[in-house]
């Protein structure tokens, strides 16, 4: 049985059942879950349109005239709406001719070994049902944070889900939070055209990265008017009406600051949906709701398993369906043939701003903080034809290998593609190829991967 139907429990869901065991899901909303309905799919979507929008800044460089487009917020919607439809559509197909059992319902745990399901059907009526299941998977996932000091309002304080698009276009808007959902919002806001400020805590946005990844970031939002509040935490938020009789909204910080503009979005983190799922009544060891695993998926109560961003690892729509995936080998016994197990250490990850940011396995800081020794190679796209071609040539290729192998550990991509081209170098990561797999492979021309191969050299 699974709870969830988001990616850790569809993907779970469908090679559970291409492996023989007879699989039911349970999902309270839509299968494809919050990755498809709030997360990655309308976030990237209206990231697409604003970077069609950004790139027509470039098209003078290219021989074109420049024309700013317009958005057109209906068309927008619907085209988000029918990128949802589709691929929970396909989703839901692709469970269904495996053979498994959908539920549209709500679960949790009596005990370990009893859950309670819940339907309602069209006309309001409740049934409710007992089940067991020989292993159970927890993918319940998580719900944006809001701190006590601020109340979204669906209007103009916003969390990330009321963004897609918002009901009106802001004019402002202030991003609380500078992680790698703050940065993209600020692209995607500024690409339509909003005046951005990024309220950030640290003096870096992108706290956790390579400051010399977040540095080409910060340059970008700088040159496109975007204002940074550096060191500044928000303490409260409020819709107030000013003198004009003009409604804004007002984010004070924790330093005196003060930033008035149309809305507000708030981009701090989440917390997992577990709280009414009875973990204590399953005997669950959990931290504050995210689900203790070890690396089968396997919580403490070996037939009930957790995964994806409930299981407290990377949050990341990729692992989610890898965690999955692997969960579905260790329940039908694959674990004891071939199997790789899952190393979160070498997971891809990319940030879709302009230029995009993507990396991979081990970061040059963290060799750094271990004494490891490391070879790092970086080119520049300046040096690369097809950047120049594509009149953008922002960002670099950045490779770590070991300088007694020169296998590749790890890198970085900033630019164009960055988080198409990453693929190449978490491949060799997985794989544990050489720098001189990746020079020796004759690759296009003229393509951004030639960056990569004359980086690995
Ligand atoms: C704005 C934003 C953008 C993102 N973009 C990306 C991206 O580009 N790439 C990427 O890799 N990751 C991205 N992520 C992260 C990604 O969305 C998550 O890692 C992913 O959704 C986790 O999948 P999941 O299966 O754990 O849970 P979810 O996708 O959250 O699915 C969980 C499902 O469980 C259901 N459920 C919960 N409780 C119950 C219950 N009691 N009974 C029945 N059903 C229940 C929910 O309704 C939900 O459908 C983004 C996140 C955010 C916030």
């Amino acid at each position: 049985m699974i709870i969830g139907g988001g990616p850790a429990g569809n993907t779970a869901a469908t090679h559970a059942a291409r492996l023989g065991a007879e699989v039911t899901l349970i999902e309270r909303d839509v299968i494809g879950g919050a990755a498809h309905l709030w997360d990655c799919i309308p976030s990237k979507t209206m990231i697409a349109t604003g970077g069609a929008i950004a790139f027509t800044r470039r098209l003078e460089g290219m021989g074109l005239e420049q024309q700013a487009p317009e958005v057109d917020v209906e068309a927008l919607t619907e085209r988000i709406e029918s990128i949802k439809m589709r691929l929970q559509r396909s989703t839901t197909n692709l469970l269904t001719s495996q053979g498994v059992t959908l539920v549209h319902g709500t679960a949790r745990f009596l005990s370990a070994n009893d859950i309670e399901v819940t339907t309602v059907d069209d006309d309001g009526v409740p049934t409710v049902k007992v089940i067991q299941a020989d292993a159970v998977l927890v993918a319940t996932g998580t719900r944006p944070r809001i701190p006590e000091w601020c109340h979204p309002d669906g209007e103009r304080i916003l969390t990330t889900r009321d963004c897609y698009p918002p009901k009106t276009f802001p004019e402002s808007i202030t991003v609380v939070g500078s992680g790698v959902t703050g940065v993209e919002f600020v692209h995607m806001f500024s690409s339509f055209g909003a005046k951005v400020t990024l309220v950030v805590s640290r003096q870096q946005v992108l706290p956790n990265k390579d400051p010399e990844v977040a540095a080409v970031l910060e340059d970008d939002f700088l040159k496109r008017g975007v204002s940074l509040l550096k060191g500044a935490r928000a303490i409260a938020i409020d819709r107030v009406t000013n003198e004009a009789g003009v409604e804004e909204v007002v984010v004070r910080c924790d330093d005196g600051r003060v930033v008035r503009s149309s809305h507000a979005v708030l981009a701090i983190g989440s917390v997992p949906n577990t709280d009414t799922l009875g973990l204590d009544a399953a005997g669950l060891q959990h931290d504050g709701g995210y689900v203790t695993i070890n690396r089968h998926c396997q919580s403490n109560v070996p037939h009930i398993y957790a995964a994806g961003d409930i299981s407290g690892k990377l949050p990341l729509s990729s692992v989610a369906s890898m965690q999955g995936r692997k969960v579905a080998e260790h329940v039908m016994g694959l674990q004891k043939v071939a199997h790789r197990h899952l190393d979160y250490d070498k997971a891809a990850s990319a940030i879709f701003t302009e230029p995009e940011i993507a990396d991979v396995g081990l970061a040059e800081a963290d060799a750094f903080a271990v004494g490891r020794k490391i070879r790092v190679t970086k080119v520049p796209f300046s040096s690369t034809p097809k950047a120049l071609i594509n009149n953008d040539w922002r960002g670099f290729v950045k490779i770590i290998s070991d300088p007694a192998t020169g296998v590749v550990l790890g890198g970085s991509i900033v630019g164009r593609h960055a988080a198409e081209l990453i693929s190449v170098i978490a491949l060799a990561v997985t794989a544990n190829l050489k720098v001189t797999d990746i020079v020796e492979s004759l690759l296009v021309h003229p393509a951004l991967a030639e960056a990569l191969a004359e980086a690995a050299d």
